[in-house]
């Protein structure tokens, strides 16, 4: 191998890189949206071939009035597959972290509405024990005014007998006197 062959070698590999760089770049755009696009956007495959206009590069189509895509941004430097791997991989860590930070956030809001809710059953439960507390002493006052009255009647009750025992007792003695005198 002849040092010349191996410099063409070089070259030949070098204008095919190059080549395959701009095919890769390539910037395109439609006469009808005057918007320009990397040849490989969804957008610019949908452009009819008679509105297709071909550029040298972004600044030549802007120098001609055409404004950037927006999804393909030909306007910056074309992302390798390096870089739209790295930008994959960091969108789905912000996605994760997102969903996370949801999850820790969700887990807070119902930990703070358990122990909210807990008070808040507490402070009823309270209020009831409080309002059931008034009910019995009621009941309790009411019964022993009752108790009270069944009290007086019984007591009202046994002096009557008592009243009566005492009237027999009388009559007996007065019996027993007649017929003593009657002896
Ligand atoms: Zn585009």
């Amino acid at each position: 191998m002849t040092n010349n062959f191996k410099l063409l070698s070089v070259i030949v590999i070098l204008l095919f890189s190059v080549s395959l760089l701009a095919q890769d770049a390539k910037i395109v755009g439609s006469k009808a949206s005057k918007k320009f696009h990397y040849a490989d956007c969804t957008a610019a495959k949908k452009i009819q071939k008679n509105n297709l206009i071909e550029f040298k590069s972004a600044a030549d189509a802007q120098a001609q009035g055409y404004t950037a895509c927006k999804i393909c941004k030909p306007d910056q430097p074309k992302m390798t597959k390096e870089a739209k791997d790295a930008k994959k991989k960091a969108d789905n860590e912000a996605k994760a972290e997102k969903k996370k930070v949801d999850k820790e956030t969700k887990k807070k809001a119902d930990a703070e509405a358990k122990a909210e809710k807990k008070k808040v059953d507490k402070e009823t439960k309270k209020k009831a024990d409080a309002a059931a507390k008034v009910e019995k002493k009621k009941a309790d006052a009411a019964a022993k005014v009752e108790k009270k009255k069944a009290d007086a009647a019984a007591k009202a009750e046994k002096a009557k007998v008592k009243a009566a025992d005492a009237k027999k007792k009388l009559d007996d003695t007065k019996t027993d006197l007649s017929n003593t005198i009657k002896k």
